[in-house]
């Protein structure tokens, strides 16, 4: 579904893409682990063109992704995106921020996106927050209305970018939960995180990155029980 080939960004002097090959299948879920600046963000931010690339190639279904307008615009649906913080519209309720996208690029009407809209906040469990505004909320609520968001544009693909690390460690896990419950219904997904529970439990596939490389790929049984990299070693006892 996703094929990044060759990949190459730099940030300056910085290399901080460096020769990136990794294909995600459909329905497959892939969680991106390493230390803090090796690349894992700009890694995510490159499949749905926040950031450009230097040199390779990244295609969604086959097709390069497209550099701007509606289509970047469609993109940008098609590719779902959950930050650390949650990146809600302030001045938006919870219901009317799971609409917009709907209305403007998906061109859905109104009425059939607000059914979306609280069918999809009932799913993640806020239904009853509909009409409040975002700082009316927790931080796992508003993450969760993030996710909503992102869903309402039936995304290929969603992208998570340490969604829990804004977190209180109360909330992480009904987060966590929602995540768990897409991977299950077969969401194709790229997960940036440090919970590696959820790593375990839900991955199909890890990739460790250390410095703009991706150095290890496994099975989470494979990579948490026998890490082949001293790289990857040295990561895990740090953090497990
Ligand atoms: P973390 O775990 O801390 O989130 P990360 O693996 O996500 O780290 P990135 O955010 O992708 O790392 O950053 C990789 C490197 O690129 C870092 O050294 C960072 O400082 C640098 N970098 C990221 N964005 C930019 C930018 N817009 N301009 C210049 N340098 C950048
Ligand atoms: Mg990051």
């Amino acid at each position: 579904l996703v094929v990044l080939k060759n990949v190459n960004k730099h940030f300056g002097a910085l290399h901080v893409l460096q020769d990136i090959n990794l294909t995600i299948a459909r329905g497959e879920v892939v969680v991106v682990i390493g230390p803090s600046g090796s690349g894992k963000s700009t890694l995510c931010r490159t499949i749905n063109r926040l950031e450009t690339i230097d040199s390779g190639t990244i295609t969604i279904d086959g097709n390069p992704l497209p550099a701007e307008g509606r289509e970047l615009a469609r993109l940008r649906a098609d590719v779902g995106m959950v930050f650390q913080s949650f990146n809600l519209f302030a001045h938006k309720t919870v219901l009317e921020n799971v609409m917009l996208g709907q209305v403007k690029v998906r061109r859905i009407d109104k009425k059939a996106a607000e059914e979306k809209a609280r069918s999809l906040l009932d799913r993640v469990g806020v239904a009853t927050q509909a009409d409040k505004y975002p700082a009316q909320l927790s931080g796992g609520q508003q993450q969760r209305v993030a996710i909503a968001r992102a869903l309402a544009m039936d995304p290929k693909v969603m992208l998570f970018d340490e969604p829990t690390s804004a977190l209180d460690p109360e909330m992480i896990n009904e987060v966590l939960e929602v995540m768990q419950q897409l991977a299950q219904g077969g969401m194709t997904m790229v997960v940036v995180t440090h919970e590696m529970g959820f790593a375990r439990s839900a991955a199909n596939r890890v990739v460790f990155m250390a410095d703009g490389r991706i150095v290890e790929e496994a099975t989470p049984d494979q990579f948490f029980s026998n890490p082949r990299s001293d790289r990857a070693k040295d990561f895990l006892s740090k953090i497990l």
